[in-house]
């Protein structure tokens, strides 16, 4: 991992996880260490845009779950949900696609790093106004100063590494 300083803003400290993902031994350490903290009924993987595609693919197809990406505004054909919330550095939104979460279907959510707990809060509330059923919150990295945890408390969030 890679702190870069000033990124994308001035003052903001980006962990950058672009070196683990190449490393083909760390990627495989991390996507295994997070299959471990799933929820065994788990049958969706739901994958923040945009590294999270790469840990929720990898999961996928890894561990037989359907993955459903959580994109940023202006990508998909016919949105089912969208949420708007607001970053450590600014205002974001992500949206659902329609036909992706069924009714009762249980959905992780997967993302690579957890700062505020912003996006996973809203990836949270995507899945379940589609009626899905959140079991979790799985990340490689958990930046705890900034409080991701309050936002989702009472949600079984899980990470494998704090900084
Ligand atoms: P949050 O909503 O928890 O404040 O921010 C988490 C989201 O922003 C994640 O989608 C994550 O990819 C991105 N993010 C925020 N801070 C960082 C960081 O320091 N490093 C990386 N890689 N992503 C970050």
């Amino acid at each position: 991992m890679r702190e870069v300083p000033d990124f994308p803003r001035p003052g903001v400290v980006f962990r950058d996880l672009t070196p683990v993902l190449a490393d083909p031994d760390a990627l495989r350490a991390v996507v295994d260490a997070l299959q471990d903290k799933i929820d065994p009924d788990t049958q969706v993987v739901a994958a923040v845009e945009s590294r999270g595609f790469l840990l929720g693919a990898a999961l996928g197809y890894g561990w037989r779950y359907g993955v459903v990406p959580l994109r940023k505004p202006g990508k998909l054909p016919a949105v089912s949900h969208r949420v708007s919330y607001a970053l450590e550095y600014g205002e974001a939104t992500l949206e659902l696609p329609e036909g992706a979460v069924q009714p009762g279907q249980r959905v992780v959510v997967v993302d690579d790093v957890l700062a505020t707990g912003g996006t996973a809060a809203a990836a949270c509330s995507l899945v379940e106004a589609a009626g899905g059923v959140v079991t979790g919150v799985s990340v490689v990295l958990e930046i705890p100063a900034l409080g991701g945890r309050e936002l989702l408390a009472g949600r079984d969030v899980s990470a494998l590494l704090a900084v």
